[in-house]
C-alpha cells in the first residue's frame, strides 16, 4: 500500500473523519474505531512509514517520540496509574491491519497476559 491509499494518511490529511485526543510536528493520535478496551488510542507518526519492517536508523528519535507521546496521552487519559498495554503488530502473522506504522494505546480495564 502506498501512501495515496493509505487510511491513515487520509485520517492526518482530515480526509476521514477520526476523534483526535493528540497531535504535535511528529505524531498523531486518535480514538480506534473498534475499541478493544475502554481506552484504545493509535498513535502514528505524521510521516508514512509502512511498518515496522520500514523503519531506519534515521528513526530512532521518531520511534521513542511515540513512546513519550503514549506516556502523556495515558496521563490525559487517566490510566497512568492503573496501567495501559502498548502494541505494535507487524506484518499479516503480526495481526496488521492498516499498513501506517501506529502503536496501540489500550487501558481502562484489566488485560490478560498476552503470553498466556
Ligand atoms: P492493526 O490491526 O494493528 O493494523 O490495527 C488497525 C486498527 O485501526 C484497528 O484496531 C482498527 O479498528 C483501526 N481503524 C481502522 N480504521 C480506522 C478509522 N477510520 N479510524 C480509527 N481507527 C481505525
Amino acid at each position: 500500500m502506498n501512501k495515496t491509499d493509505c487510511i491513515f494518511c487520509k485520517i492526518l490529511a482530515g480526509e476521514i473523519p477520526s476523534t483526535q485526543v493528540y497531535r504535535d510536528e511528529q505524531v498523531t493520535a486518535f480514538r480506534d474505531i473498534h475499541p478493544a478496551a475502554p481506552t484504545h488510542v493509535l498513535i502514528i507518526p505524521n510521516r508514512h512509514i509502512s511498518s515496522v519492517n520500514d523503519v531506519t536508523e534515521a528513526d530512532e528519535g521518531l520511534m521513542g517520540h511515540l513512546f513519550t507521546a503514549a506516556k502523556q496521552i495515558a496521563k490525559a487519559e487517566g490510566i497512568a496509574e492503573s496501567g495501559y498495554r502498548l502494541i505494535i503488530n507487524t506484518g499479516p502473522d503480526g495481526g496488521q491491519e492498516v499498513f501506517h506504522l501506529h502503536l496501540h494505546l489500550l487501558g481502562g480495564q484489566r488485560m490478560r497476559h498476552p503470553m498466556g
